[in-house]
């Protein structure tokens, strides 16, 4: 089952400097060419460990939309 929680990341902020990608206990986020980190959403379990150590606050923890009682 997937968390209810993810990381999402604002890329245009991401300054690509890896903090998050070193903390992450599912090593699901990654830096995608070189620009910016992206996040394995499906596998994500929102544990906010990335968010913490971003040096400019880019990652945000989401709630999974829920439609219909489904994700
Ligand atoms: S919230 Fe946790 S599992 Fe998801 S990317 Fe961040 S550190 Fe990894
Ligand atoms: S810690 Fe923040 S700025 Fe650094 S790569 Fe991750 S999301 Fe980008």
């Amino acid at each position: 089952m997937r968390s209810k929680r993810y990381a999402f990341v604002n890329r245009r902020i991401c300054v690509s400097c890896g903090a998050c990608t070193r903390e992450c206990p599912k090593s699901v986020i990654a830096i995608y060419k070189g620009c910016y980190a992206k996040v394995d959403t499906d596998n994500c379990i929102g544990c906010g460990k990335c968010s913490k150590v971003c040096p400019v606050g880019c990652i945000e923890i989401r709630d999974r939309e829920v439609v219909n009682g489904q994700e």
